[in-house]
């Protein structure tokens, strides 16, 4: 039986990132940028504001204060988003707004709280502080030069990114494409949801969270039809998918049962498998092969399991075909509230809660058919055979939400 990460090596040694195509900028959040972006301008453009005030000398100012007032005459005015001519000469002052451009001859901007109207000539203005030279002026490329790197092939189109980028005038990005996967639950004893239980039969919840796992990483989820238990179905389901997919993943029906069908199903529609079964709690039967140059991820059926495995090793492996530097879940240190025992003689990944404090505790009963404890989770703590980790033990929790 393979280690979790022997297993995860082999995966991500097979996959590659998909081919990279150029989308609108506005459609990237979440995307893996395919190519390195350089700024093609300043940022800011131009010498401007920070403030609403006065464009004035710094030098005609050292003398101003609320008790002696120092006032300049006012000879013009610059609102944001026009470009002007004007001049600050000694003894002027400008009229200014946030982002407006710097008049020439200015080396400050005074806000306006620091200024009063000159009750005896509407010309003049009266300033009641000193400024220093430069201050509430954005100097011309201090956020960043023309050139500087913006984004590097790999890196995610976060919000704040999409901000620079647009902010230094892209609206065209060349991203990875996003694997679209094809969602199979086999079992004879499923139901969808919306329909009956008829005695012997559950509902079927693997597909829906699956589907929002892949959303939640910019995969494209495709759901298929129920696939019963036997041969036939099971390879006409497979074969069906993996034309239309970049990959597969199904449910149940990979354990040692005799009418666990994925793994002969699978070879028989000319699929390799790679391996089956993973050192591991929940999980265990975990199946990954190749058919041409696309993927199998054959996940137990058990909802929690499905869910674990799911999270520690397709998911890595969907983010690298999207072309991502980073496939490592969000990992971080938490504190123990209670202590956290793994009585098995198997590495188990235990659910649990961490507030917002990194505060952190078992979710409930961490048996791999106890949806209720795995709904209340936000992540996963290795926890290593016959270990109990006790109260106020700094563990890594691995992240989902
Ligand atoms: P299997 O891996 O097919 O042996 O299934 C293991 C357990 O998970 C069984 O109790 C199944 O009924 C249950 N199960 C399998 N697939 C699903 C599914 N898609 N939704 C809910 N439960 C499932
Ligand atoms: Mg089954």
């Amino acid at each position: 039986m393979l280690s979790l990460e022997a297993a995860l090596e082999k995966i991500l040694g097979g996959v590659q990132p998909l081919p990279d195509e150029i989308i609108p900028l506005g459609e990237a959040f979440g995307r893996f940028a395919a190519k390195s972006l350089n700024s093609a301008i300043d940022l800011p453009p131009a010498d401007n504001s920070a403030m609403d005030g006065y464009a004035v000398q710094s030098a005609d100012l050292v003398s101003a204060s609320a008790e002696t007032p120092v006032a300049l005459s006012l000879s013009g005015s610059s609102p944001a988003g026009t470009s002007h001519d004007h001049i600050v000469r000694g003894g002027h002052c400008i009229r200014i707004f946030t982002g407006a451009l710097l008049p020439r001859g200015a080396d400050a901007v005074i806000m306006q709280e620091d200024t009063k109207p000159n009750p005896d000539r509407s010309d003049q203005v009266l300033f009641l502080d000193k400024v220093c030279p430069w201050e509430n002026i954005r100097l011309r490329g201090e956020d960043l030069k023309q050139g500087a790197d913006l984004i590097h092939t790999g890196e995610k189109f976060t919000a704040p990114r999409l901000n620079l980028l647009a902010a230094t005038g892209m609206h065209r990005v060349r991203v990875f494409r996003q694997p679209v996967i094809g969602l199979l639950a086999t079992g004879d004893e499923l139901r969808k949801p919306g329909n009956p239980l008829d005695p012997g039969t559950i509902y079927e919840s693997n597909q829906v969270s699956l589907s929002a796992f892949l959303r939640q990483i910019g995969a494209v989820p495709k759901i298929y039809s129920l696939v019963p238990d036997s041969l036939e179905p099971t390879c006409a389901a497979l074969q069906t998918a993996l034309n239309e997919c970049d990959a597969i993943i199904t449910t149940g029906g990979v354990s040692v049962g005799e009418l666990d069908w994925v793994k002969m199903a699978f070879e028989k529609i000319g699929g390799r498998l790679d391996f089956w079964k993973v050192e591991m709690r929940p999980g265990k039967p975990f199946v990954f092969g190749r058919w041409k140059e696309k993927f199998l991820f054959g996940l137990p059926g058990n909802p929690v399991s499905a869910m674990v495995t799911f999270f520690l090793l397709a998911r890595p492996a969907l983010l690298k075909m999207q072309g991502a530097k980073d496939t490592s879940p969000m990992t971080h240190p938490a504190i123990l509230a209670e202590p956290l025992a793994n009585n098995g003689d198997r590495r188990h990944f235990m659910r649990v809660s961490v507030d917002a404090k990194g505060q952190a505790k078992s979710s409930g009963v961490q048996a791999a058919h106890i949806l209720s404890a795995m709904s209340q989770a936000n992540g996963l703590v290795d926890v290593p055979p016959q270990t109990t980790l006790p109260t106020g033990a700094t563990v890594q929790v691995m992240r989902w939400d």
